[in-house]
């Protein structure tokens, strides 16, 4: 039996699971799975280290009923029985946000958890059930030592001005600031960067993640210096649901003109909006692009239309563009959305090699571009795995 950390990534409605070697957190994962559509149909996919697929009949049945907080039990209580040669020894977690002081992992203590409690105003689709999955955790193993990764740690880098809104000094000083989001999936892309483009890595990159939640990152030398997310996750680019940049105005328009109450805006913006919200259709890229509606074909225009405006946006911030890299579900698969938003960059010298593109290959652009365009899928449990690796094993030997 080896001692072994288990990563958990929780989302609003879905669990992702990975265990790592305690001592080599470097390496493959041992085990990697997902609990989909918790809450509603309850679906528990998994593979082990050589990518065979663990039989859905071997996790305990499942049902809607079912929220979060039965199934981290039930998760824990399977990986014992599992078979797998390993115990649980750890658990790292993704956590949304870890506001202004948090530049790194930090190990979970009831201070801690108070501070993050205080920040779920800030991330209300995402930051509780995290939280939630740690408290599981300490009722059923109050002794294993916990660590919470935050997706704003990474964009804890940035000058000041590019965290700042232009409202009054007061509320900036109260943290009323942008926090940036998704750094976990950065952190992981600008440690593989160098393998990628050697020397070029340290200099001027934005990194597009378009998953269901979308983001970009400008950095140089491997660091956040601007990102399109800001306080919340709302902020930036079009994305599944979330409407991404607003102006504000049309808040005030909803709250006073049209009499929404302040949760009838809060579903609108992070739930009715986006993609679902402009196609009317879904939120999925992958059904909007097999749509022939023109609405479908208007949501995916608008989208990238917004994406290559906010790199254009971004580049300013690092005073040009040496590489740009696609991660996540739709940067990773969609060769459609990644040359619709290249065709309108054009004007930046970057020029695709559609072969590579249509064939999702690591390098897509021609030897032509000005730009090195890359495809490299992101691994957020990898670096929460490292991370509980070294605060867990630090602590244990001091
Ligand atoms: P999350 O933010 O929940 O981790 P993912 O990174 O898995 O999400 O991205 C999910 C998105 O990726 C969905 O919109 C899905 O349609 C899209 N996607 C996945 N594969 C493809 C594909 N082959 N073509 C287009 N979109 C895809």
């Amino acid at each position: 039996m080896i001692d072994a950390i288990l990563v958990l990534n929780v989302g609003s409605s879905s669990l992702k699971f990975a265990v790592y070697p305690q001592t080599s957190a470097t390496h493959a994962a041992l085990l990697r799975g997902k609990i989909a559509e918790i809450g509603s149909n309850p679906v528990f996919s998994a593979h082990d280290a050589a990518s065979i697929a663990v039989p859905e009949n071997r996790f305990p049945p499942l049902n809607r009923a079912m929220i979060l907080d039965d199934v981290v039990p039930k998760l824990l209580d399977w990986l014992k029985t599992y078979h797998g040669g390993f115990t649980i020894v750890a658990a790292g977690h993704r956590v949304v946000h870890g506001g202004r002081h948090h530049g790194g992992p930090a190990r979970v203590t009831d201070a801690l958890m108070a501070e993050l409690d205080a920040l779920v105003p800030l991330a209300p689709m995402h930051q509780p059930h995290s939280l939630k999955a740690i408290r599981c955790i300490a009722v059923q193993t109050p002794e294993m030592p916990q660590v919470a990764c935050f997706d704003t740690s990474f964009h804890r880098t940035q000058d000041r001005l590019a965290q700042l809104f232009a409202l009054p000094r007061a509320l900036s000083d109260e943290g009323i600031l942008r926090y940036g989001f998704h750094g976990l999936s950065y952190e992981y892309i600008a440690s593989v960067l160098s393998a990628h483009l050697g020397d070029r890595a340290a200099g001027r990159v934005i990194v597009a993640h378009l998953g269901n939640g979308a983001s970009m990152c400008a950095m140089k030398e491997r660091r956040s210096v601007a990102n399109s997310m800001g306080f919340t996750a709302l902020d930036g680019l079009m994305m599944g649901r979330r409407c991404g940049t607003l102006d504000a105005g049309v808040i005030l328009y909803l709250l006073e003109e049209k009499g929404l109450t302040t949760q009838e805006v809060t579903t609108l913006l992070y739930r009715s909006s986006g993609l679902l919200g402009v196609s009317g259709i879904s939120n999925d890229m992958g059904v909007l692009e097999a749509s022939e509606a023109p609405e479908a074909q208007e949501a995916i225009d608008l989208y990238c239309y917004r994406a290559a405006g906010e790199l254009a946006a971004l580049a300013t911030a690092i005073g040009g563009l040496d590489a740009l890299v696609f991660t996540a579900g739709v940067g990773e698969n969609s060769a459609l959305i990644r040359k619709r938003i290249c065709d309108r960059l054009l004007w930046m010298g970057v020029v695709l090699n559609s072969v590579e593109n249509d064939g999702n290959a690591s390098r897509i652009s021609s030897v032509y571009s000005a730009i090195d365009v890359l495809v490299i899928p992101t691994d957020e449990e990898a670096i929460i795995a490292r991370a509980t690796q070294l605060l867990t094993i630090a602590a244990a030997v001091a």
